[in-house]
């Protein structure tokens, strides 16, 4: 039978901030081609659990794999894998999108003879063709997170990490950014771990975690996590799961 690859392992992880326990014991699989929400309420600990994936804080216990490599002691061979858009923009906003684009290729040692092709195929697919040469400043908060998760995706990821990327925009943003990622999902077989707080954003996922405190309070597909709160619809079950102790 085939057997379906694992990109991200999480062994029992543990962090603290002083005595603070932000994570107790987080475990989970995301396979090749999954859409893993993780939901949780603010403080929850999801940007914690990102900055350790991605290598900037170091777990107390516990460890992590990227496509088999641990992100401690093989970090550079695991980053390579992986795309991320951070919770809060890292563009810089006097540069043009452009320049924004190709610092970030070449940061990355990118040697892509048709770059500035790639770059302006990618811009045209979102519609920002025209901006290529605007300083980010004047893009809308959605163009700025299109031009994030088109530099994200820049090396060719097999794994894209969002952290509530979809904070501070509109309705119609906000379903065109998840729109992309599961035609990129589909398209290109792309395995992606989303954060959010807004339970909506959880209806197409392949698995969902809930996060609370810390700790992992459920997980599975939608059907499993209405089975588990005994409730009709999603909004209802993570309500019922995070007011539980
Ligand atoms: P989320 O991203 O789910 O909103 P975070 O991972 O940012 O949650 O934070 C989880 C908890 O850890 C919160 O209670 C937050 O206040 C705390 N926290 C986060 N970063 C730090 C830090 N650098 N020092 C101390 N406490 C922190
Ligand atoms: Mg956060």
């Amino acid at each position: 039978m085939f057997k379906e690859k694992t990109m991200l392992e999480i062994n029992n992880i543990k962090k603290h901030y002083g005595s603070f326990l932000a994570l107790n014991n987080i475990s989970l699989k995301l396979k090749e081609k999954e859409l893993v929400v993780l939901l949780g309420p603010n403080g929850a600990g999801k940007s914690t659990l990102f900055s350790i994936i991605t290598g900037l804080a170091r777990a107390d216990e516990g460890e992590c794999f990227i496509n088999g490599n641990n992100t401690v002691s093989q970090s550079i061979k695991a980053l390579k894998n992986l795309g991320v858009v951070f919770q809060q923009p890292t563009i810089d906003l006097e540069l043009t999108v452009k320049e924004n684009l190709l610092f970030h290729a070449r940061l990355h040692g990118l040697k892509i003879s048709n770059l500035y092709k790639t770059i302006k195929k990618e811009l045209e697919k979102n519609g920002l063709e025209k901006k290529i040469n605007n300083k980010v400043r004047i893009l809308s908060g959605g163009e700025r997170r299109k031009v994030e998760l088109i530099r994200s995706l820049l090396h060719n990821p097999k794994m894209l990490l969002l952290d509530e990327p979809t904070v501070g925009l509109d309705p119609a943003s906000r379903v065109d950014l998840l729109n992309k990622i599961l035609f990129l999902k589909a398209s290109k077989g792309l395995s992606v771990l989303w954060t959010t707080h807004l339970v909506d954003e959880a209806e197409k996922a392949d698995k969902i975690i809930i996060l609370n405190k810390g700790r992992i309070k459920a997980m599975g597909n939608k059907s499993k996590i209405l089975g588990l709160a005994k409730e009709r619809t999603l909004e209802k079950s993570f309500l019922k799961i995070v007011t539980e102790n």
